[in-house]
């Protein structure tokens, strides 16, 4: 009988199974449909032995010192400042829209100053700010939000950006000074031997057995378990018994060239050009010295792999339907981008399941003074395990 089956194999689920075989000593199964651990994080060595994400690039940023230190105990990092320039007007500025991004634009030498002035000369008076349309016309008006941020969403998200949440389009600052980073995080780094070599150390622990190519359906009647943890979609886990939860998708064209260096910067956006959003060139990233070099296209679609929860109104209300039969389902634990339906970077995926251990942490603590009543409503378990508990987690100071 295992602890704990998790399902997915992603940054949720690692984390979730290194701390819970490492600091509570549980017997943790996990399992992923796909043939590989690491989720949408997985990097790899393509036939070419350049290293490459298969979904798309990953740049790890985060202005957590506890999710970094965390995390350090698995890799050594690689400093990454992440830059992008955006392809407009047949020129490449700098995305984030800074002061260099207009001088450029229009032919100006403004200063920090003026391009203050010239951005409140042009931002249309909005309120509430609600939508993406919103909040990027409130900052820099309607031509430049025509120019880099209209198009660009419709083509990722298949609708206007004033369908979204103010969240989506948030994510990407204004700026009047020449930063011209994509994140100004406090920590900024790649795992220096990739992500998939890390996620290979969070799994490690002997406590912790590995099942890949396998949908978790297909094992659930035939191996015992105490408590789930769920990583997967949440509408899919409850049979979509309120509908389904739109999530956008994409597909990934790999490509390698014989060159050494193919873009100016390690992403080119494409918002008014191409099928595709943005071309990524993957040496920018890890600093691989390759004689040639791999780039991915990401072409925006509707099916496909659940990769982006859609941030809007309509949804939010259909999720927190999931999300209350989700409260109520004993001995299930859902953390995740998909399972909890959230547009989540990677270190906000830590932080969550880094949060849920310490729930669970702590429910083990309490477990042995639990009367009958609280066992019963924990569902998996039995109110002899908590005497077994009161001995295991005798003497444990570990607990954080
Ligand atoms: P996932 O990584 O999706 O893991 C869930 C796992 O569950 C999957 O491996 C899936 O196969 C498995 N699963 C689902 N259903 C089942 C089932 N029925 N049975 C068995 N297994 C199942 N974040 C950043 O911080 N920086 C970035 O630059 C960045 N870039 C991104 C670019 C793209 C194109 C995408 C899509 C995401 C990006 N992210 C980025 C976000 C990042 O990928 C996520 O925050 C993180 O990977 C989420 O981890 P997770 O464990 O919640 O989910
Ligand atoms: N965005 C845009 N133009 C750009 C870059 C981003 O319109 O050149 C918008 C778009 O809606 C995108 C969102 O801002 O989905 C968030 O961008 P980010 O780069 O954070 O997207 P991700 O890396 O998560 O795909």
């Amino acid at each position: 009988m295992f602890d704990y089956l998790i399902v997915g194999a992603g940054f949720a689920g690692s984390v979730l199974a290194e701390r819970l075989a490492s600091q509570l000593h549980k017997s943790v199964l996990i399992i992923d449909k796909r043939p590989h651990i690491a989720g949408n994080a997985f990097d790899h060595y393509n036939e070419d032995g350049i290293l490459v994400h298969r979904y798309g690039p990953h740049i790890f940023h985060t202005n957590s010192k506890e999710v970094f230190d965390y995390l350090s105990q698995f890799t050594a990092w690689r400093p990454y400042e992440h830059r992008v320039l955006a392809s407009v007007d047949g020129q490449l500025v700098p995305m984030p829209i800074n002061l260099d991004t207009i001088n450029k634009l229009y032919g100006l030498s403004l200063t920090s100053f003026e391009v203050e002035d010239f951005f409140k000369s042009v931002a249309e008076d909005v309120s509430p700010v609600r939508t993406s349309e919103d909040v990027v016309v409130s900052k820099v008006g309607r031509e430049l939000y025509e120019k880099f941020f209209r198009n660009y969403t419709r083509k990722h998200w298949g609708m206007d950006p004033s369908e979204l949440d103010k969240s989506v389009t948030s994510r990407v600052p204004v700026r009047s000074n020449r930063d011209d980073r994509y994140f100004t995080d406090t920590f900024q780094a790649m795992p220096l031997h990739g992500y998939t070599s890390m996620f290979e150390k969070l799994l490690a622990h002997p406590n912790i057995k590995i099942m890949l190519n396998t949908d978790y359906h297909e094992i659930l009647d035939l191996i015992p378990f105490r408590e789930m943890i769920y990583t997967g979609p949440v509408d899919e886990y409850f049979g979509f018994c309120f509908g389904k939860l739109p999530y956008r998708s994409l597909e990934f064209k790999h490509e390698t060239l014989d060159a050494p260096v193919h873009l100016p910067a390690a992403v080119v956006n494409y918002p008014n050009e191409h099928a595709y959003t943005r071309i990524t060139e993957f040496k920018y990233l890890t600093g691989q010295q390759h004689p040639k070099t791999s780039v991915v296209y990401e072409y925006p679609k509707a099916e496909g792999d659940p990769y982006y929860p859609v941030p809007r109104p309509e949804n939010a209300a259909i999720y927190n339907q999931y999300k209350k039969l989700a409260d109520a389902t004993p001995g299930v634990h859902f953390v995740g981008r998909l399972a909890t339906y959230k547009y989540y970077n990677m270190d906000q995926v830590v932080a969550q399941a880094l949060t849920l251990f310490k729930k669970l942490a702590g429910q083990e603590q309490a477990l042995p003074v639990l009367d009958g009543a609280l066992a019963e409503h924990n569902g998996h378990r039995l109110k002899a395990e908590a005497v077994e508990l009161r001995v295991s987690l005798n003497g444990d100071s570990k607990i954080t």
